[in-house]
């Protein structure tokens, strides 16, 4: 149940990619490189990502509901220290979750959620381990705290709608969805705070919702807290848990160009 797309079949070559689909080279038991939680590859749809450095690339194994089969491209260091840590542990793809650069990479999922009796546009960013200040190793988690500083308001409650973040503003084009901005550090132009490896492709009914409101309601929380949810009211339910906990923050934001 394997997925193995063009872009990642250009990378491996046809020859390994139907050693993967044959089953010869993919594990039976992985730990998916989005959401961490254990897959196999006979029971649910698989993707391959291969995570891509200047010289190196390593193939790691997602659930096809988390993320579809696709190449990221990364740091060549931060791939090295990737291929040590499975070698060292004699594993097969699944330790990459844990050392890559993924750490400081956000999840970002896009739902309709209800606020305030109406359907909303969401988008909720939740990084995929902790985020250290930039310029230190951490360990502590600083995500909500450097929002804040960021003008990100605290949702204590998902029934209200947070307010809109000058500046700020998602880039959807030709219905995917490309990257959140921010405002401008120096020059004129908005830099991207976040951007898709690759467009993402958003259900129909958010396009409608966006095209409608013409705004997404953008909420964050620290890594492990909302996690990857089947259904838009299990994500709603993990909102409001968020929210209760005092783990999440928001903002509204035009669409790019709006
Ligand atoms: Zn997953």
């Amino acid at each position: 149940m394997l997925d193995v797309s063009d872009e990642v079949r250009a990378e491996i070559g046809d020859e390994e990619a139907e050693r993967l689909l044959g089953g010869e080279n993919a594990p039976d038991v992985y730990d998916c490189t989005s959401c961490r939680t254990p897959g196999h590859t006979g029971q649910v749809p698989t993707s391959t990502v291969l995570f891509v450095g200047e010289e190196t690339a390593v193939l790691a194994f997602a659930h096809a509901s988390c993320i579809p089969s696709q190449v990221v491209p990364v740091a060549e260091a931060q791939l090295q220290g990737a291929v040590a840590s499975i070698t060292a542990e004699g594993g097969e793809g699944t330790a990459v979750r844990r050392e890559m650069p993924l750490q400081a990479e956000l999840g970002v999922t896009s739902g309709l959620v209800l606020v305030g009796g109406e359907v909303q546009p969401a988008l909720v960013v939740e990084p995929l381990g902790p985020i250290a200040r930039p310029g230190t190793s951490g360990p502590v988690d600083v995500f909500l705290e450097l929002l804040h500083e960021q003008g990100f308001a605290p949702v204590a409650d998902v029934e209200q709608a947070p307010a809109a973040l000058p500046g700020w503003s998602v880039l959807l084009a030709m219905g995917r969805l490309h990257a959140v901005l921010q405002p401008p550090a120096g020059g004129t132009a908005p830099q991207a705070w976040w951007q898709a490896h690759q467009a993402m492709q958003v259900a129909d009914g958010w396009r409608a919702a966006v095209n409608k409101t013409r705004r997404v309601l953008v909420y964050c929380a620290p890594a492990g807290t909302i996690g990857s949810q089947p259904r838009e009211d299990l994500l709603r339910e993990a909102l409001d848990r968020a929210a209760a906990a005092g783990r999440l923050v928001g903002a509204a934001m035009p669409l790019a160009g709006t």
